[in-house]
């Protein structure tokens, strides 16, 4: 099925960041494929917030691999010019009390947007191999209530662009046994007060849950917000490029998405999202 014209796929990664494989240009090459009007990659920011001997890298590029990511993606861009928009993006954890640090991070390249996820949650990975297990130990709701609180922090630093996998606890299966309609509803005010908008990810159809994210409930509350979206697969292979965007299509439509934004230096634009 060939998708609507214009769309983006804003969450991309590279071989740097230790589990994603194959050649940046063949993502590119992918998305041009799929009919993608724009790819933004959006490797994973160097773990700046945690002692250099847990800096592992299978989760995250290296500090010294930071520069030539950047000068990768600019030059794809103007390899790519005319056929597809080549953004650069970064996908930087948000961690509480390291704002100063991620600032500084931040100002280190002219970037077309930067994501916002927090994957680090009461000190430990929430969605790597092995987290599943803490949900039993610690507790479902505990572990969703502290990501929500965590999600709202980041968008209200204004540091980020577009929140992502906004309802990432999930991606194992595990549920909370009463909705935490509380903490999600902090996370999104606090999208709408910051002006952040939310990723509807397909990355989650792939993943245990086998849901994107965020799931229809929530997304329905995001749009009915006024909080804009935007759409990403999350691709950690060229293959994963636009993968899944038919599903993700009609489910932003079922949840009244009427259209969906892009970045070029930060600045936003808003598109109709095609009938
Ligand atoms: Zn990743
Ligand atoms: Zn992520």
């Amino acid at each position: 099925m060939t998708l609507p014209p214009g769309l983006p796929d804003y969450h991309v990664h590279t071989h740097r960041c230790g589990h994603a494989g194959g050649a940046s240009r063949d993502f590119v090459r992918k998305a041009i494929g799929r009919g993608l009007a724009e790819i933004a990659f959006t490797d994973h920011i160097p773990l700046y917030f945690l002692p250099e001997e847990r800096r592992d890298p299978r989760l995250a590029m290296r500090e010294d691999q930071f520069e030539d990511y950047v000068a990768e993606v600019l030059a794809l861009r103007e390899e790519f010019r005319g056929r597809i928009a080549v953004r650069l993006g970064l996908e930087a954890d948000y961690a509480e009390g390291y704002e100063e640090t991620l600032a500084a991070w931040l100002s280190r390249a002219p970037w077309d947007l930067v994501l916002g996820s927090v994957h680090f949650v009461a000190g430990d990975w929430i969605d790597a191999p092995g987290s599943a297990a803490r949900f039993e130990k610690e507790g479902t709701e505990r572990l969703y209530d502290e990501y929500y609180r965590l999600l709202a922090k980041a968008a209200r630093s204004r540091q980020f662009d577009v929140l992502t996998h906004f309802d990432l606890p999930k991606k194992f299966g595990h549920r909370p046994a009463v909705r935490r309609e509380v903490a999600e509803a902090g996370a999104i005010a606090a999208a709408l007060e910051s002006g952040c908008a939310v990723e509807i990810s397909s990355a989650g159809l792939r993943k245990p849950v086998a849901e994107a994210y965020p799931e229809d409930r929530l997304l329905r509350q995001i749009v009915a917000a006024g909080i804009p979206v935007t759409f990403s697969s999350d691709a950690h292979a060229p293959a994963e490029v636009g993968w899944g965007y038919e599903q993700t299509l009609a489910i932003a439509r079922d949840c009244g998405v009427k259209d969906y934004v892009t970045f070029e230096k930060r600045r936003r634009l808003r598109h109709p999202l095609p009938a």
